[in-house]
């Protein structure tokens, strides 16, 4: 990264999952020159699916990685300046903004994008994580049609495994939700439909032990965290992780506002953050929707934003400059 320390740039963008690649497609083709910090996942998200069916304009559909590879060649194809690389410590007291890259090198930035996403949380057992994107899944959107008249699980009390479960009773035959306590987190609406639903089941006061299977899942064992007795669930062929997302957004912490999970508060319908320049979009401050093609809208808007911005910021720097010329 030798080649761009101590440079400024127009617009600099974190991330690079749909948001990211969008808001680096947008503001490539304004001519701004962007550098995207690709962060420690490169694609984002869509990375860890296989199927992707719901983005406008695949009929067929398209794996997950391919289509962000896509994303990147289209932004790449008008100078989008792409690395593998995270910014790593950022310093917006001032503008231009002063960025570190890996630790190493510090680079300005007249506007920032921040598209760093947001993570699933993972119980981290080691049979889920080998199975991910096998029959392991945190998205029950991207994922659930491929459990037709199957058994699933879901694990979790809180109103995204309510509403996981109640989108997969679509698909599936049988939805288990597992959750550790025998009280749900869920807002009562939300409780209240997956209780009504004839295909789901509660498993109270139970956690996922064990995800069972190779290549593909072909069972579950669980436990009663109350008489410790063991089950082993052998039809389940899907388990859907739903236990919550954390946006990647404790770089920021103190210096942007955000709520109290950690997304970034934007104003209005834009992705104006509290501070001049700096914009935010995709799942790093959308807690609700979270789909593909819903970041990508707001990497349009943050690159849109930040165009406008920097013709201001152009007009006003101008301004600055002739008004101490004038007084010299
Ligand atoms: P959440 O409310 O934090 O719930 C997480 C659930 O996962 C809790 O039931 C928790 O159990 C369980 N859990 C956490 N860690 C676990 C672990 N290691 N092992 C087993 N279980 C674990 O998260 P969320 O459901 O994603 O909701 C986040 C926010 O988004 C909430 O404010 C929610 O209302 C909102 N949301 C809204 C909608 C909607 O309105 N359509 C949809 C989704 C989310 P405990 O209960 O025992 O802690």
């Amino acid at each position: 990264m030798e080649d761009i320390a101590e440079k400024t740039f127009d617009v600099v963008i974190m991330g690079s999952g749909p948001a990211g690649l969008t808001a680096a497609l947008y503001s490539a083709r304004a001519d701004l020159n962007p550098i995207v910090f690709e962060g420690p996942e490169p694609g984002g998200q869509l990375m860890q699916t296989t199927d992707v069916e719901n983005y406008p304009g695949y009929p067929e559909g398209v794996m997950g990685p391919k289509m962000m590879q896509e994303f990147r060649e289209q932004a790449e194809r008008f100078g989008a300046d792409c690395r593998y690389g995270m910014i790593t410590d950022i310093d917006f007291d001032s503008q231009p903004y002063r960025l570190e890259v890996d630790e190493e090198n510090q680079i300005f930035a007249k506007s920032v994008i921040v598209s760093t996403g947001a993570s699933a949380k993972w119980l981290h057992l080691p049979s889920e994580q080998k199975l991910r994107g096998q029959g392991v899944s945190a998205c029950a959107t991207c994922d659930g049609a491929f459990f037709r008249d199957e058994h699933v699980i879901v694990v979790g009390g809180g109103d995204t495994a309510m509403e996981e479960a109640t989108f997969l009773t679509k698909f599936a035959s049988k939805v288990s939700i597992l959750h550790r306590r025998d009280e749900l987190r869920a807002s009562k609406a939300m409780q209240a439909r997956a209780f009504n639903d004839e295909k789901i089941e509660f498993m109270w006061d139970t956690e996922l032990q064990e995800v069972l299977g190779e290549e593909a899942v072909n069972g579950v064992k669980v436990i009663n965290n109350k008489t410790d007795e063991i089950t082993t669930l052998d039809d389940v062929t899907g388990v859907f992780i739903a236990i919550g997302h954390k946006p990647n957004t404790d770089l920021f912490k103190g210096v942007i506002t955000m709520d109290e999970v950690g997304y970034i508060q934007t104003k209005g319908q834009s992705s104006k953050t509290d501070l001049e320049g700096i914009f935010a979009c995709g799942d790093a401050m959308d807690p609700v929707y979270r789909q593909a093609v819903t970041a990508a809208g707001t990497g349009c808007r943050a690159a849109l934003d930040a165009e406008r911005f920097l013709a201001e910021y152009e007009i006003s720097q101008e301004a600055l400059a002739e008004e101490q010329w004038v007084s010299q």
